[in-house]
């Protein structure tokens, strides 16, 4: 699987705290190399140069500190954003999760996404996501032009690392596509499941239907986000450049539907 790189140089305000977070990683690299962990770089012209290692463990070990605003490349930036089929490695981690045992979709038919993005104060993230092969492409395309534009898209982690509990992975605001599931309060499969629909920003946009006269929220803790005439951070709405780039690309959204609605929900009918 490819190798991901990346250098960032401390920022002199927070050297410290910093210091010492990059020092834990250091030693939890030493520990995770040995089991086929991602490798690490560590050239970064003048002033300390530290090594982020990319991995769902230490990610989940130690919450990574902001990283400078995008000083990489035009062409650092292209390599980042890139599609590649569902390899030996990327299948053990969704294999039992996302990838039920039950799953009917063959692995051909989806793709992973690595990316970028930026966040509401800007700061670049790295970014992962699987979908089916069909959206791919137009996927990766839209998260390219959100993040060029800036755009703010808080987290895009494979929904596997929230043990593919997509309440979980909404209430931490994390982006998604492929989890082999049901649609809410029904056993008919998720366009998710097909890997044919995206969530954005989950939190800031939930999914809300009305279930014996009560409004049900998901994620529970949305509900404050559910007055869509109020204003807050990564709020989608209808018009912005991310409803007008899925929707160039074809795709339908959930803010529309009559009968729930469904604030972070874009789809695309392919057949
Ligand atoms: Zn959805």
């Amino acid at each position: 699987m490819t190798v991901i790189r990346r250098n960032v140089k401390l920022r002199r305000t927070r050297r410290m705290g910093k210091a010492l977070w990059f020092a834990a990683v250091f030693l939890a690299a030493l520990l995770m190399l040995p089991s086929g962990c991602y490798a690490a770089d560590t050239s970064a012209g003048p002033g300390p140069a530290v090594t982020i290692l990319w991995s769902p463990e230490i990610r989940s070990a130690a919450k990574a500190p902001e990283t400078e605003r995008n000083t990489m490349t035009e062409t650092e930036v292209d390599a980042m954003f890139y599609i590649s089929e569902i390899s030996d490695e990327i299948f053990a981690r969704i294999k039992g999760r996302s990838y039920k045992d039950n799953c009917t979709v063959p692995l051909s038919e989806l793709r992973y996404l690595h990316l970028l993005h930026k966040d509401i104060d800007g700061v670049v993230h790295e970014g992962e996501m699987i979908c089916s092969a069909k959206i791919a492409e137009d996927v990766l395309a839209i998260f390219r032009e959100l993040y060029d534009a800036g755009y703010p898209i808080e987290k895009v982690r494979l929904v596997d690392e929230y043990d593919a509990d997509d309440e979980r992975s909404m209430a931490d605001n994390n982006c998604s596509s492929f989890n082999f599931r049901t649609v809410s309060y029904t056993t008919k499969l998720s366009n998710h499941a097909l890997g044919l629909a995206v969530d954005i920003n989950p939190l800031y946009n939930p999914y809300i239907k009305t279930l014996n006269g009560k409004p049900h929220v998901e994620p529970a803790n949305a509900v404050p986000y559910t007055d869509r005439a109020a204003d807050f951070p990564y709020k989608l709405t209808e018009g912005d450049l991310c409803y007008r780039l899925f929707t160039e690309h074809g795709f339908t959204w959930g803010g529309h539907w009559q009968s729930c609605k469904d604030y972070q929900h874009f789809e695309k009918v392919t057949d």
